[in-house]
């Protein structure tokens, strides 16, 4: 009796795009089943350890290799956990992740979809790159009951009940015409040699007359002595762990000797996966005692504002039976994630001395990484330092504090930073002309986490962290007409009172050069940039700070303008032009002006009148 059964619609999608998109690469299909055969001896290996009485068979963990020239099939079988019935329709029938949609589209817009395989658990799906028809022959260690499991990966599965003397998953491929040179045995040696050589456990290949030869090294790579690996393999084996096709930034392995000892093989990828910002994206650590694979998912081994970093934690000094609930508040674990961390920073300290390669580094990671600033207190200066801002320095360059810090001239010890939207935006506001003028550098920040961070770095290396509108004495020297002081206090009042429902107060400022008006906050208050963001969130606007207008004394429209105002006729131009400079002040700041239309029907007719 066979049941037949339809794929959840997005694996439709999925299978659609894995047989249609993904035309080059064809040979990772053999990786990814050759991973999941490993992943089912390793589930079973540990459930041999904390539940013997549950396990069945096991022991001899190995994959087998099977090809057919003759028939133009290829298996691959393990003896390693195995699937009932509900497992095949829940885990090749349906994709539980989340994210489906967001892959997609991704393809849909990008066209290309290799290096996202496997993110979304579609490598098992990746057999139909190669096969018109996949077979699965499964029974799951300490059932009784084996099943088949068929499907051309078109018009859904079925499934029936199916005779198997031993635990674990036959998966063949029937493979398309066009793709024999999957049963060519040089071929297969190659590709297993090549992707899969670090897997534990003996991958077998079976050559029927010629007998079974185990072709990769099956040890595991973290256990190995690094003179004995290959950068390639060290490659590879970041792959299978990321099931991404980006060269690892970074690749750090290591033996920690002391009150715990472990074994750490640790990467930072140069690519950000499609989830980084997703709140529940977990850390991409696998915990093994003594090379048997205990979890990914023990969140507690690596702080979120690295949670891009993949690799392998071995240590014998946890105990194998122990719970996966008890891993989660615990002593050791704290003691090598705190071991984990300090070698990371230490080695992208070295790697930070050469700014483009750590640009590589920057560009995908930095948003999460300045996360660290205010989530590791112990951690956070040296966070701080490998860390890299926009400033008023350069156009073309990040800058580091450090590097701040050293062009630093005179004796105010203070790293000033402005935030807002968009870097361009931010170089031209009003508010920096005197920074420019006086020659004193801001960090011009961006990202949203930057609001919070300068919040909790007061200082760094005895530099104040502020703000400019933190900053004193920026007035500087001015020549040139300045408007009459009657005048100016007349015009002053007169915006007051305009613009009293929106603005605390009207300053006459030193700070300004080129621009007539700019708008501020009241030192210590929070910038127009982080009262946006609460803004665009929802969140209430009863913090609103205080803001105010500061007009430019020097500037010839504030001069006519005062002298109207002073001479008190005419007040409706006044009125006109004030709210036309209002605007400009809020146009600098990257904030929405309250009447675009007035805005641009005014500055159409002043354009106009000085083309006479
Ligand atoms: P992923 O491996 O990323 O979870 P796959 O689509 O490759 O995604 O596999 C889906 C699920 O099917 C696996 O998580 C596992 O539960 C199950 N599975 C696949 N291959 C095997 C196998 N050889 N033995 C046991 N279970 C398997």
């Amino acid at each position: 009796m066979s049941e037949k059964m339809n794929f959840q619609a997005e694996v439709n999608q999925l299978l659609d795009i894995v047989v249609n998109s993904l035309y080059s690469e064809k040979f990772i299909f053999l990786r990814e089943l050759i991973s999941n055969a490993s992943d089912a001896c390793d589930k079973l290996k540990y459930l041999m350890l904390t539940h013997p009485d549950m396990a069945k068979g096991g022991g001899a963990f190995k994959i087998t290799v099977t090809p057919d020239e003759k028939n133009n099939t290829l298996s691959v079988a393990d003896n390693g956990i195995g699937m009932n019935k509900d497992d095949l329709i829940n885990h090749l029938g349906t994709i539980a992740k989340s994210g489906t949609a967001d892959f997609v589209k991704n393809i849909k817009e990008n066209g290309s979809a290799v290096d996202l395989i496997g993110q979304f658990g579609v490598g098992f799906y990746s057999a139909f790159m190669v096969a018109d028809k996949v077979e699965i022959l499964t029974r799951k260690s300490g059932e009784d009951k084996a099943w088949r499991w068929v499907s051309n990966g078109r018009d859904g599965f079925e499934i029936s009940e199916a005779e198997k003397e031993t635990n674990g998953t036959d998966i063949k491929l029937f493979l398309k015409e066009d793709q024999k040179e999957f049963t060519n045995s040089l071929n297969l040696r190659q590709i297993i040699r090549t992707y899969s050589d670090h897997i534990d456990y003996p991958i077998v290949l079976d050559l029927g007359k010629a007998g079974e030869e185990t072709v990769n090294s099956a040890s595991a790579l973290w256990m190995r002595n690094k003179a004995d690996i290959t950068s390639e393999q060290y490659k590879e084996f970041y792959h299978h762990l990321s099931k991404n096709f980006d060269d690892p930034w970074l690749t750090l392995h290591f033996k920690a000797e002391g009150s715990i000892e472990y074994t750490g093989l640790l990467y930072i990828p140069s690519t950000a996966p499609y989830d980084l910002f997703q709140p529940d994206v977990k850390n991409g650590l696998k915990l093994y005692v003594n090379k048997v694979f205990i979890s990914d998912k023990i969140e507690e081994l690596m702080p979120r504002y690295l949670r891009f970093v993949k690799g392998v934690v071995d240590s014998a000094d946890l105990q194998l039976n122990i719970s996966r609930e008890m891993l989660q508040h615990n002593v050791l674990i704290e003691k090598i994630k705190h071991g984990l961390v300090s070698r990371l920073l230490k080695e992208m300290q070295k790697k930070a001395k050469n700014y483009d390669d750590y640009m590589t580094f920057w560009n995908p990671f930095g948003i999460v990484f300045k996360e660290g600033i205010y989530e590791d207190f112990s951690n956070r200066e040296t966070i701080a330092s490998l860390s890299l801002f926009n400033s008023t320095f350069s156009a073309e360059k990040l800058t580091s504090l450090d590097d701040y810090i050293a062009r630093v001239k005179g004796d105010d010890k203070s790293i000033y930073y402005l935030t807002g939207d968009d870097v361009a935006v931010l170089r031209n506001n009003p508010q920096l002309e005197a920074f420019y003028e006086k020659g004193i550098e801001v960090l011009l920040l961006t990202d949203p986490i930057d609001e919070f961070w300068t919040q909790t770095l007061p200082n760094y290396k005895g530099y104040a962290v502020k703000h400019i509108s933190q900053a004193e004495n920026l007035a500087f020297d001015r020549k040139g007409q300045k408007a009459a002081d009657g005048d100016l206090q007349k015009l002053k009042e007169f915006m007051a009172g305009l613009f009293k429902d929106r603005i605390g107060k009207v300053e006459i400022t030193e700070k300004l050069t080129k621009s007539p008006v700019s708008l501020s906050v009241e030192n210590g208050q929070m910038s127009i940039h982080l009262e946006r963001l609460m803004r665009n969130h929802q969140q209430p606007t009863a913090f609103a700070s205080t803001r105010i207008l500061e007009l430019n004394p020097y500037h010839p429209l504030i001069i006519r303008l005062s002298e109207m105002a002073g001479a008190g006729k005419d007040n409706a131009k006044v009125e006109e032009i004030s709210k036309i400079l209002f605007d400009q002040a809020l146009i600098a700041e990257g904030e929405a002006i309250s009447n675009p239309s007035f805005y641009s029907e005014k500055i159409s007719e002043y354009i106009l009148k000085g083309m006479d």
